[in-house]
């Protein structure tokens, strides 16, 4: 290693006080700084840090934007959820690659552009889109995507694609996005005005357990999708025993369609980061951490200003508003793409400097989480919420929403439909009116929540959208009904075997055979009995997979197959005796044709 390389990372790791935990920020910067982290820069990293090279590895190894081998001085991360598909991902990506001369994953010759791709980056409202090194690109088309492409080999800065900015705080000098927010439905819990420090001063006019009590009267449920009372986690971390406690806030949204709280992030930093101080008072906190995506990272500027202004107006750092004794601080943890982190117990080790992988539970995170101690992790939604509440009322709080779930759910809107964008609406709220505010027609297959929730058909648009029906995280795909099913749920299962961690086996290889059948039966090489198959091994899989990922990632099948209806007499056929429907003939033959150099004559 060059000399150069050496002392800058060094100095990199001295900046994060050579902390072992911090192992995730060191690696960033590094990636950053060299485009890699090289084997060199990883002994370095582990000797700083007091590591080994392995860990260091198998860190670097996990994170999809984190890389052992060079990668360009530019790259282009074309995101290829099902959404870009609908919207042109296969032309745009198609236009980039000849343009560049490069198929997807490879570096230009002269090491100054790579192009890959990625999973769902958040900004399914404005699909395609594209990260350039952290730069959010939206509403690609061919033409724009060679013509960026002939921009960047001119200057190789991708801020200067910025050429127009989005609306609201996308416009903000340390945003400067252009990402719209598109809000299309203002609800009072988090796009009405809020005055920074107003929640604050309720919470401390109140004992900790007041706060608490207060939180539970309004029977807030954790808006990342479990829906887990809010109050009794916190009651949980209050009442465990260690010597600290940490507030985590997950703003890992990697569910595929969802990107609420990138406007969330956006527009209401203010009332996220006042929970998250409100919630430290509560538990006895003196720290916490916004987990912020990697695909998020154009905010780290802008969120960091307002935690810093926050400190300013004394309503983070020491004696927090005149309060003697009540400290409490936040620090932005970067994450480096990797859907697993959005698991909280994955989000802990992540924080901790580790490889996203989940741990066992229990203990909990609220019994033992971030470094071993008691740890709340909730939602960007659930702690601006919990603003709220402080400042209008547990009453006011509960009067909303269905009658075992209040309140009001930001959803993300995206897929076939006029008005795609963030809604705040009260929960109980039908997935029928959803599509009409969202202008969608002719629509035949819903994802709620996500391909980790449910796929539900036509049948189902007079349901209720709360956690005791169509329960949701704040993902809503729209699919019309020229979309296939198993071709979506096919998408998915892409998606969930390449964010595996690959811990346990019914993950890691129960996905990939299930996949190998979904793809049999689209090819029209189906049988009866496998649609069997997919069902018992989906349940398999969900029975015994250790966490949430494999846990879900079989329900687009299974929702699939539920509504399949009608459509499996296209797709399966009963097997004739002695003929078996998979088994291609003609393929299975030209290996030897080739070999013998004539066509083989068969009946
Ligand atoms: S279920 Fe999948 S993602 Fe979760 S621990 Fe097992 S292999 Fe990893």
């Amino acid at each position: 290693m060059k000399r150069g390389t050496a002392s800058v990372t060094a100095e990199i790791c001295r900046k994060f006080g050579n902390d072992r935990s911090r192992l995730m920020d060191i690696a960033i910067a590094v990636q950053e700084r060299f485009g890699c982290v090289s084997h060199e820069a990883m002994e370095e990293i582990a000797r700083a840090v007091g590591s080994h090279r392995v860990e260091v590895e198998s860190l670097v190894s996990f994170y999809s934007f984190l890389s052992v081998k060079p990668q360009g001085k530019v790259v282009i991360r074309l995101c290829r959820d099902i959404v870009d598909w609908m919207k042109g991902y296969e032309a745009v990506a198609e236009a980039m690659s000849r343009e560049l001369g490069v198929t997807m994953g490879e570096t230009t010759p002269d090491g100054a552009i790579t192009l890959t791709h990625t999973p769902c980056i958040g900004m399914s409202d404005q699909a395609p889109a594209a990260l350039i090194n952290g730069v959010v690109v939206t509403h690609l088309t061919p033409e724009r995507g060679r013509q960026l492409i002939r921009d960047l080999r001119k200057h190789l800065d991708p801020q200067q694609l910025v050429t127009m900015v989005g609306d609201g705080n996308n416009e903000h000098p340390l945003v400067r996005s252009m990402v719209r927010n598109n809000i299309r439905m203002r609800g009072p819990v988090h796009f009405a005005p809020f005055d920074p420090g107003s929640g604050l001063r309720k919470a401390l006019a109140l004992a900790p357990a007041e706060v608490i009590r207060a939180i539970k009267d309004s029977r807030l449920r954790g808006r990342g999708g479990a829906g887990f009372p809010a109050g009794l986690k916190w009651e949980m971390a209050a009442g465990s025993p260690g010597e600290r406690r940490y507030v985590l806030c997950n703003a890992d949204e990697g569910e595929p369609g969802t990107f609420k709280d990138r406007v969330l992030l956006t527009e209401c930093a203010d009332q996220l980061l006042e929970g998250m101080a409100i919630a430290g008072y509560a538990v006895g906190s003196d720290t916490g951490i916004v987990y912020l995506r990697g695909e998020y990272r154009y905010l780290l500027a802008f969120l960091e200003s307002r935690i810093e202004e926050r400190r300013r107006k004394g309503l983070l750092g020491r004696d927090i508003l005149g309060r003697k004794g009540f400290h409490f601080d936040i620090r932005v943890q970067l994450g480096a793409g990797a859907y697993i982190c959005g698991e909280e117990t994955a989000l802990i080790s992540s924080c901790e400097g580790f490889r996203g992988d989940p741990k066992n539970r229990p203990p909990f995170p609220p019994q033992q989480g971030y470094l071993g101690s008691p740890t709340i992790v909730n939602n960007v939604e659930t702690l601006c919420c919990v603003s709220r509440i402080l400042v209008e009322g547990s009453d006011w709080f509960a009067s909303m929403g269905s009658s075992r779930t209040t309140g009001t759910k930001v959803l993300s809107i995206s897929g076939d439909c006029r008005k795609p964008g963030v809604y705040e609406v009260p929960f109980g709220i039908t997935p029928a009116e959803l599509l009409e505010m969202s202008e969608a027609e002719n629509t035949g297959t819903l994802l709620i929540g996500g391909p980790c929730r449910q796929m539900i058909g036509p049948d189902r648009l007079e349901g209720r959208i709360c956690y005791d029906d169509l329960a949701t995280g704040g993902a809503i795909v729209v699919f019309n009904r020229a979309r296939n099913r198993l071709e979506i749920a096919e998408h998915y299962l892409d998606f969930f075997i390449e964010e595996s961690c690959g811990h346990c086996t019914p993950c890691r290889v129960g996905l990939i055979l299930l996949k190998d059948l979904v793809h049999k039966v689209i090819e029209g090489a189906g049988a009866p009995a496998d649609l069997a198959e997919m069902r018992s091994l989906s349940n398999f899989i969900i029975r015994t997979s250790r966490c949430g990922l494999g846990q879900a990632a079989p329900n687009p099948v299974l929702g699939a197959l539920e509504i399949f209806g009608d459509l499996s007499a296209g797709f399966v056929a009963e097997r004739r005796p002695g003929l078996l429907p998979e088994f291609d003939l003609s393929k299975a033959v030209i290996d030897a044709e080739l070999r013998v150099g004539r066509q083989s004559k068969y009946v």
